[in-house]
């Protein structure tokens, strides 16, 4: 089973990862939950500043 790794808008496409996926009440109305299986060429957030690629497991090192 496949872990969810970011949210994806709806209406934008933009991706979020885990660290800055959008308020509840955004997120209900306009967001949907994507897995790894999702992403095959991989999907950078695209929070400013942020550019995590959410297909690389983190909290391993500690940041
Ligand atoms: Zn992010």
């Amino acid at each position: 089973m496949a872990d969810m790794v970011a949210y994806r808008s709806l209406s934008t496409s933009m991706l979020r990862c885990l660290d800055h996926v959008p308020p509840p009440a955004a997120r209900a109305a306009n967001c949907v939950p994507v897995e790894a299986d999702d992403l095959p060429d991989g999907g950078i957030c695209t929070y400013p500043d942020c550019g995590v690629d959410v297909l690389i497991p983190r909290g391993a090192d500690g940041s």
